[in-house]
């Protein structure tokens, strides 16, 4: 049931915002998530300046509020999980400023406690678990890559020989065509593999770290799961492929502080997310024209964005009045995608 209502989806396009909690030591006065509606509606406004124009009503196919559980989020991601099974392309993005909950919905806080694993690790867990039960029609494969990608640059995140500059990204040497970044592949057969690669690709992100600032919120990180599935009577394959990605921070740096190699990275990061922007866009738009070549994301995500692939975004916000215009210029990259 709850595939069908993916299928139908307009466009194959969806739109999930999240508003994660306030963290201790923020007041609760001081939120600029006025309302949340069943349907997808979000009010926002500004606590601190009166009138009605500060009110903003924006609209998703649905927004998760700050007492939403990892579970529930992903109760409403699942089905896309399923039709990578079944053969389609599927990406799915958190985008938001630094501090609004990306990396949290997409991986989690920790792996110690199963109830705080993000959309990562339970999507791993259900194609596992969804294989194992078609096991007697069809035999999968899973392969796992995952790359950063900074300064338009693609570095293999679980390369042995720890992080690795890379120039191409792509080999389209596969069977159907696919472009698969180019970067080292590892199969994986249960959890304990994924954890255990997930944790190199964690220790080879720490490492590059520079002192000046979190390279992590710099960067954006693609974690691309590939399954081939051979159907046992016929011995027919199918292939899918699902991307997550954890976006860089949104958040626009002030042009007269920003120099050196701060202002390289946020042009960088302002380029390709708009250039993903765009992408999204004229998808939407079903515009004949998609361009996908003007960022190395969009290049590295084409065959999964478009077609018949389905794309996820997550709009993360951070309800604190602090972040109120962040929060604003979120919202409207999202109202142009949607
Ligand atoms: P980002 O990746 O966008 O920079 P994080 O995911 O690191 O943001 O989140 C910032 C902080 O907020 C972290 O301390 C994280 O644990 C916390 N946080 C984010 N979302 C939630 C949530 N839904 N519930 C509880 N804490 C959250
Ligand atoms: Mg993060």
């Amino acid at each position: 049931k709850l595939y069908n209502e993916v299928q139908d989806l307009k466009g194959n396009i969806r739109v999930y915002c999240r508003v994660r909690p306030f963290l201790s030591g923020q007041s609760q006065n001081h939120t600029t998530v006025e309302f949340i509606g069943d349907d997808g509606e979000l009010i926002i406004s500004n606590p601190l300046k009166q009138g009605k124009e500060s009110r903003k009503l924006f609209k998703f196919n649905k927004v998760f509020g700050q007492a939403t559980s990892q579970e529930e989020v992903f109760m409403d991601t699942r089905p896309l999980i399923r039709s990578v099974l079944d053969g389609y392309n599927v990406c799915i993005f958190a985008y938001g400023q630094t501090g609004s909950g990306k990396t949290y919905t997409m991986s989690g806080p920790s792996l110690s406690s199963k109830s705080d694993w993000g959309v990562n690790y339970r999507a791993l867990h259900d194609l596992f678990h969804i294989s194992q039960s078609r096991r007697n029609s069809i035999i999968y494969e899973v392969g796992v890559q995952m790359v950063e990608i900074y300064n338009e640059q693609v570095r293999d995140l679980l390369s042995s020989n720890g992080p690795q500059k890379r120039l191409g990204i792509w080999n389209t040497t596969q069977p159907n065509g696919l472009a698969v970044p180019d970067a080292s592949m590892h199969s994986v057969n249960s959890m304990k593999d994924v954890l255990e690669l997930m944790n190199t690709g964690l220790m080879n992100r720490a490492t590059s770290a520079t002192a000046l600032n979190e390279r992590s919120s710099r960067s954006h990180s693609v974690l691309s799961i590939h399954v081939r599935g051979t159907e046992v009577k016929t011995n027919s394959l199918l292939r899918g492929c699902l991307h997550l990605v954890d976006l860089a921070g949104s958040e626009r740096v002030d042009r007269s502080e920003a120099t050196g190699d701060r202002l390289k990275e946020a042009q960088h990061i302002n380029k390709s997310l708009s250039a993903l922007g765009d992408v999204i866009f004229a998808l939407a738009q079903k515009s004949p024209h998609v361009p996908y070549r003007n960022s190395k994301l969009t290049q590295l995500l084409q065959s999964s964005l478009g077609g018949q692939a389905k794309t996820l975004m997550f709009v993360q916000l951070n309800p604190d009045v602090a972040s109120y215009s962040e929060t604003i210029s979120t919202l409207k990259f999202a109202e142009r995608v949607s």
